[in-house]
């Protein structure tokens, strides 16, 4: 469903990816792990077009994100915001800040973009809102305000957000790095409940090794701008003999 082709991204003078080339396949689970820096969030980024690629092509469902074709000669230009908003559409991400509306109750977070971005009625936009939300455990705060939660709720509402929009991707950047340790576990729930349970593809950057072990069918290993080790998380976790990859397991296991 994504792919991935020789993309280079560089911020000024740091070359951060080197020619990533990665297929995403429809409901697959992949977990990147990697060192600090290694360009995991930028990879997620790039898919949720927060960023161009220096160089390269990513394409979501047939459609080349960042080129498009231009009046009928076969000729590519660059990709305008409608074109752009299309494919957005069908992706949906989870920020290790959860990003919500502060203003609005967290039925209100859920129901605005579908109600203004999918043109829902307020009324199917509403059940739809509560279904998710009973979905990730908060069927109790319907009204209650983002304040007035703890971070692990707020990272609830945020994958209810983004689940409501029915996206045939879902990222999740670091999603429990913000967490105190004890709230960590029940969104690590609801992601394994997704998992297990949506076809929905899923891409994962976390440093949970344990976690990445249980649900991703395949682990990348990003290291020095390119995916240098990948597998299932089995091979890649467990056996690989990779010095750089052990080296980092043992920082984080
Ligand atoms: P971490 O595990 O620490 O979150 P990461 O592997 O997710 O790291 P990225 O956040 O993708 O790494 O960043 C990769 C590199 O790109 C870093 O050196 C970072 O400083 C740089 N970088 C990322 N975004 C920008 C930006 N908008 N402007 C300049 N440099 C950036």
């Amino acid at each position: 469903i994504v792919q991935y082709k020789d993309i280079h991204k560089s911020f000024g003078d740091t070359h951060v990816l080197k020619g990533i080339n990665l297929d995403i396949r429809p409901s697959e689970k992949i977990a990147i792990i990697g060192p600090s820096g290694s360009g995991k969030t930028t990879i997620i980024r790039l898919l949720m077009t927060l960023e161009e690629p220096t160089d390269g092509d990513i394409i979501v469902d047939g459609t080349n994100l960042w080129k498009m074709e231009a009046g009928g000669d076969g000729k590519m230009k660059k990709a305008n915001e409608k074109h752009l908003s299309k494919v957005r559409n069908e992706i949906g991400m989870v920020f290790q800040h959860f990003n919500l509306f502060p203003h609005k109750t967290i039925l209100d977070n859920c129901v605005t973009p579908l109600v203004q971005v999918r043109k829902m009625s307020k009324k199917d936009a509403v059940e739809l809102s509560r279904q998710m939300l009973d979905r990730v455990g908060l069927n109790d705060k319907y009204e209650a305000y983002p304040s007035h939660l703890s971070g692990g709720q707020k990272q609830r509402v945020a994958m209810a957000r983004a689940l409501v929009m029915k996206p045939k991707i879902m990222l999740f950047d670091e999603v429990t790095s913000a967490l105190d340790p004890e709230l960590v576990g029940e969104v690590l729930e609801v992601i394994r409940d997704l998992a297990d349970n949506e076809d929905m593809a899923m891409v994962l950057v976390t440093h949970e090794m344990d976690f990445a072990l249980e649900v991703a069918d395949r682990v990348l290993f990003l290291d020095g701008g390119v995916i240098a080790e990948s597998g299932t998380a089995d091979e890649v976790i467990n056996t690989s003999d990779n010095p750089r990859l052990q080296d980092f397991l043992r920082r984080f296991r």
